[in-house]
C-alpha cells in the first residue's frame, strides 16, 4: 500500500491535544483522512490558538469525552500524553478499532529508515547527537520524536535516502504496532514513569516494542553494563551491538585505556579519546558510544564520528557551559530534576564544586546525593521550597559550607563572590523548578542570564 494513502479517506478519532496531537491532526486531514481532535480539557482551559486546524476541516471535539466520539472511527491515534488504559480506549479496543500512538503514524508515513532511542535516561542527548553524526553523511536527517517537532511532521519530510532520528519514550511504545526502526538503541533502564506503567516488567516490556518488529537486516544497539538491557539481546531479531564504559567487548564499541573502540567483525576502528568528546561525565561517554555505534551502521566515517564528538557541546540544560568568568566555569544543569541527575553532574567534575540546588522538592532519598556532595562540593546554595530537607540531610552527610538564599539573583551573586579557580559554579537543583518557574527551561534561560550579566 502507498504510506500515504494508508489513511485515505479514514475517520481518525486523535486524542491528546497537546503539540503531536495537533500535529498527527493536521497532518492525517491533509492526507485525505476525516479527522476529529478530543481533548479531555475544555477549550478555555487550554491556551492554544486551534484556528489553523478548524481552516483544514479538522473537527474540535474539546471537554467532557464519551464513547459517542467512537461512532465510525476507523483509527484512534494517541498522543504520548494519554495513556492507553484511559477508559476511552479501552472502550475502542472493545469495539476492535485500532489504537496506535503517533510515532506509529510517522512509522507508516515515513519513506526513510527511523533510526529510535529509547532508555530512561540520556535520550534526547543521544538522539541529537545521532542527528549531527548522521548530517555528516550527506543524507537528509530530521530529528524528532519527544525532541522539537511531531516525528509525524518530520517524517512526511524526508526522502527515501535520508533518515528519520527518533527519540521514543515508553509511553509513545504503548500505542506501537507495526513500528519498525531499522536501528534502534536501548541506553538504559531504571525504575520511571511506574505511576502510569504500573510495573517494572510493564515499563520494560514497553521499552521493548522498539526492537519487536526488527528482522535480521536490522540492528539493535544496547548497553552491556545494564543488566536488564543486556538481557533484551535473547529477544532481539536483528544483528545486536553492545556498548560498554567498563569492559572490553568481543564485539561492540566499547572504551579502552581512555580510546573509544568499535569491534565488529573482522573490523577494529579507533574513534577517538574520551578526552575529546566535549559533553561532560561518564554518562555521556554511554550516550556517545551508543551515538556512535548507530553512526557506525548508518554509515557515518570513523573521522566524522570523531570530529562531531570532538565539536559537540551537548543539548542545552544538560551540563552546558554558560561562561567562564574570572577564570571560573559556570555551567546549566537545569535539566536535573532529581538527584540521580545531579549525582551525574557531580560525577562530572573532579571536585571544586559551587553547587545551587533546591526547587520543588521529590522528597525523594537524599543520601547518595549529600555523600558525593560532601566529596566534591566546596560551598552549596540551597533556596526553593526544598531547602529545609536539602539543608539538613547537607549538614547530616557532613557537607561543608551550607548557604541558604531565597532567590535566583542572589544565588548567583554569592556564587560569584565566593568562587575561585579551580572551583566551577553548577546549577543542578536535584528537583522539579514548578515552585519559582513554568518548567525547567524558564530556570535555566534565567539562571544563564543573571551570569552572563555578572560578566
Ligand atoms: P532524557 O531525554 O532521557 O531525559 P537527557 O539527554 O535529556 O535524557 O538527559 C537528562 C538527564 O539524564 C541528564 O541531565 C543526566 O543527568 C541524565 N543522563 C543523561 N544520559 C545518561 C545516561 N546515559 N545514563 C544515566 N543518566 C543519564
Amino acid at each position: 500500500m502507498d504510506k500515504q494513502t494508508e489513511f485515505l479517506n479514514k475517520k481518525i478519532l486523535v486524542l491528546g491535544a497537546g503539540v503531536s496531537g495537533i500535529s498527527v491532526a493536521n497532518i492525517l486531514q491533509q492526507l485525505g483522512a476525516h479527522v476529529t481532535l478530543s481533548d479531555a480539557k475544555s477549550v478555555d482551559k487550554m491556551d492554544k490558538d486551534f484556528s489553523q486546524l478548524a481552516a483544514n476541516g479538522v473537527v474540535l471535539a474539546l471537554g467532557n469525552q464519551t464513547e459517542l466520539l467512537l461512532d465510525g472511527i476507523d483509527y484512534i491515534v494517541l498522543s504520548p500524553g494519554i495513556s492507553i488504559y484511559v477508559s476511552l480506549v479501552a472502550a475502542a479496543k472493545r469495539r476492535g478499532i485500532p489504537v496506535m500512538s503517533e510515532v506509529e503514524v510517522a512509522y507508516r508515513l515515513s519513506s526513510a529508515p527511523i533510526i529510535a532511542i529509547t532508555g530512561t535516561n540520556g535520550k534526547t542527548t543521544t538522539t541529537t547527537l545521532i542527528g549531527e553524526i548522521l548530517k555528516t553523511t550527506g543524507r537528509q536527517v530530521a530529528v524528532g520524536g519527544n525532541i522539537g517537532a511531531a516525528l509525524s511532521e518530520q517524517a512526511l519530510e524526508v526522502d527515501a535516502d535520508g533518515f528519520v532520528v527518533a527519540e521514543i519514550s515508553s509511553f509513545q511504545l504503548e500505542g506501537a504496532t507495526k513500528f519498525r526502526p531499522h536501528i534502534a538503541a536501548v541506553l538504559n533502564l531504571t525504575p520511571d514513569h511506574l505511576d502510569r506503567h504500573h510495573t517494572m516488567a510493564v515499563y520494560q516490556e514497553m521499552k521493548e516494542r522498539i526492537f519487536a518488529n526488527q528482522d535480521k537486516n536490522d540492528y539493535l544497539i544496547l548497553n552491556y553494563d545494564d543488566v536488564s538491557v543486556r538481557g533484551m539481546a535473547e529477544r532481539a531479531l536483528g544483528k545486536t551491538m553492545y556498548f560498554s564504559r567498563r569492559q572490553q567487548l568481543d564485539q561492540g564499541i566499547f572504551e579502552h585505556n581512555g580510546t573509544i573502540i568499535l569491534k565488529w567483525e573482522e573490523k577494529l576502528i579507533d574513534i577517538c579519546t574520551i578526552n575529546d568528546i566535549q559533553i561532560k561525565g561518564g554518562h555521556n561517554v554511554e550516550n556517545a558510544l551508543a551515538a556512535c555505534a548507530v553512526g557506525y551502521f548508518a554509515g557515518a566515517s570513523p573521522e566524522d564520528m570523531a570530529k562531531v564528538l570532538k565539536t559537540f557541546q551537548g543539548v542545552e540544560h544538560r551540563i552546558e557551559p554558560v561562561a567562564e568568568i574570572a577564570g571560573v566555569g559556570y555551567y546549566n544543569d537545569s535539566k536535573a530534576t532529581n538527584p540521580e541527575s545531579t549525582i551525574k553532574a557531580l560525577e562530572a567534575f573532579p571536585g571544586h564544586i559551587i553547587l545551587i540546588a533546591g526547587g520543588r522538592d521529590k522528597n525523594t532519598d537524599l543520601t547518595e546525593f549529600m555523600q558525593l556532595a560532601k566529596e566534591r562540593v566546596d560551598h552549596l546554595i540551597v533556596l526553593g521550597e526544598a531547602q529545609q530537607r536539602f539543608t539538613e540531610a547537607a549538614t547530616q552527610h557532613g557537607v561543608k559550607n551550607i548557604h541558604n538564599v531565597t532567590s535566583f539573583t542572589e544565588a548567583v551573586t554569592l556564587a560569584r563572590s565566593l568562587a575561585q579557580p579551580p572551583q566551577v559554579v553548577l546549577l543542578s537543583p536535584a528537583c522539579a523548578s514548578y515552585d519559582m518557574f513554568d518548567n525547567y527551561e524558564e530556570r535555566g534561560n534565567v539562571f544563564k542570564d543573571l551570569v552572563r550579566r555578572l560578566g
